[in-house]
């Protein structure tokens, strides 16, 4: 086996800036560098240029353009909605699910050290919310209610609409951290009645550092990021321009090309878990097996660590994660696998494979042939006695 691969499994964690992207943002540093605040023609021009992001990124969603803010990204946006939200409700009470983004969870952790109830919806075993226990949670008076619309770690997608429709016939207020799923899953925030919509850059072959949030007119929400007069005074800071124009392309090309996309993402997706499950035994396939994200393959493999298999696919050219990326460097169990139960046997074995636009059956084939050396040597150097019904298999 050859290891001069390149080979790019960890889309969910960042992806490549689209070339279309990129140039669309050059001009934006050297030659049409204006402060869109500035009340002259430069000025005017990086307006313009911001008006029209502001206006694709309003489409995907069916918002208003008036109802989206530019912010760092989705880490920004989400602590300012739940943050945001609460200081301007006399409800101090919100409920998330377990299984959010750490831009969620440690930010609503923040707030219940600041006096703030805070709590948690159930999940079942494919990462999907629990109905009857929102419902029942809805009983006592809330501000808001937080569900990703899409899981970073095993891709479970939620069912925005219905969770959407409840907390509107209940009056709360609804925010969906739609970061991982802009291109992959339909959301029409009219139609749906949902408040409050985060969403990044770097996740849509767009730029890093750049996001929006998109906030329902008429939303009671305190400023978060006080400054200047940005944003019509609801959050401060010169404006980044050349992001704000790359994320604008980014999400154009999402509506062109979203479809197309997405069908052979979940071509391959299909094939990549079909490939692991007949071809390596002790494997568990994490979330829900159809209603998950086109570009998310999440297996525990039994008896190993996600850390080892990552760092020995690394070495034959593969790009994985263990799903955790943003604390990677830590060893440490993943909340989300535990939130839907995964486990002892499975829970240090998880891998998080995330399909891209440039991959390619034959990166499929070679990460799966990578995968069974891998499991062999492992569990053979493994102190836990693993032992298969297929021994000549892994
Ligand atoms: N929410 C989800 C679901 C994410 O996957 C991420 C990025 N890992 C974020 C929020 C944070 O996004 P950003 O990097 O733009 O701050």
């Amino acid at each position: 086996m050859a290891f001069s691969k390149e080979i790019y499994l960890d889309n969910a964690a960042t992806t490549y800036c689209n070339g279309e992207v990129f140039y669309a943002m050059q001009p934006y540093f050297i030659t049409n560098y204006g402060n869109p605040n500035s009340l002259h023609s430069v000025g005017y021009a990086a307006r313009e240029a911001v008006e029209k992001a502001r206006a694709s990124v309003a489409k995907i969603i069916n918002a208003d353009p008036d109802e989206i803010y530019f912010t760092s990204g989705a880490t920004e946006a989400n602590n300012w909605v739940i943050k945001g939200i609460v200081s301007a409700s006399p409800v101090k009470r919100i409920l998330i699910s377990a299984i959010e983004h750490p831009s969620i969870t440690e930010s609503a952790r923040w707030l219940s050290e600041n006096g703030i109830e805070v709590e948690y919806i159930k999940v079942d075993e494919n990462g999907i919310i629990s109905i009857p226990d929102l419902l029942a949670k809805l009983s006592k008076p809330t501000c808001l209610v937080s569900v990703m619309t899409a899981n970073h770690e095993v891709g479970t997608v939620q069912y925005i609409n219905t969770i959407a429709n409840i907390c509107s016939q209940n009056n709360v207020y609804f925010h969906t951290d739609a970061t991982q799923a802009l291109e992959s899953v339909h959301i029409n925030v009219k139609e749906m009645d949902i408040t409050a919509l985060s969403l990044s850059g770097h996740k849509i072959y767009g730029p890093k550092g750049v996001g929006a949030l998109y906030i329902k007119r008429g939303t009671r929400i305190d400023t978060f990021m006080h400054g200047g007069h940005q944003e019509d005074g609801m959050r401060g800071g010169t404006y980044n321009l050349p992001a704000i124009v790359g994320l604008g392309k980014a999400v154009e090309i999402c509506m062109r090309d979203g479809n197309t996309n997405n069908v052979r993402m979940k071509q391959l997706r299909d094939y990549f878990i079909k490939e692991i499950e007949s071809k390596i035994q002790g494997v568990k396939l994490n979330g829900h097996r159809t209603q998950r994200l086109s570009n998310n393959v999440n297996f525990s493999f039994k008896g190993v660590t996600g850390e080892s298999v990552v760092a020995m696919l690394d070495v034959m050219g593969v790009r994985a994660s263990t799903g955790t990326a943003s604390t990677s460097e830590v060893l440490s169990r993943s909340y989300v696998l535990q939130a839907i139960g995964v486990n002892d046997d499975y829970i240090n074995g998880a891998v998080r494979f995330t399909i891209g636009r440039a991959t390619t059956k034959e990166d499929i084939d070679f990460t799966v042939d990578c995968l069974i050396v891998i499991l062999k040597k492992l569990r053979t150097l493994s102190p836990i006695n693993i032992k298969m019904e297929v021994p000549e298999n892994v």
